[in-house]
């Protein structure tokens, strides 16, 4: 049981929600696309022009979880959160 935490709509496929995800090899919070499968790493790379990265690509194999609150608020995305979803 958690939450998931959104950050808006994804500027590239303007279809997905962004949805906070951790890298658990370099610790990073990131916004992940579940449509495009696209990564923004800050919240400025979400502005044109965009400075996303592919997910699936091979060299983005790592496992990820879903952060919380606590996590989140120390960084950068802190502000950025626009809805929580609950998660099984
Ligand atoms: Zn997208």
């Amino acid at each position: 049981m958690g939450e998931l935490f959104h950050v808006g709509q994804c500027p590239g496929c303007r279809q997905g929600w962004l949805i906070l995800q951790r890298n658990l090899s370099s610790g990073d919070i990131y916004a992940h696309c579940e449509e495009c499968e696209t990564g923004f790493i800050t919240p400025d790379d979400l502005l044109w022009p965009l400075n996303g990265f592919l997910t699936v690509l091979e060299e983005y194999d790592y496992e990820t979880e879903n952060p919380d609150k606590e996590e989140i608020s120390r960084t950068v995305w802190a502000n950025f959160i626009v809805k929580k979803v609950p998660v099984e």
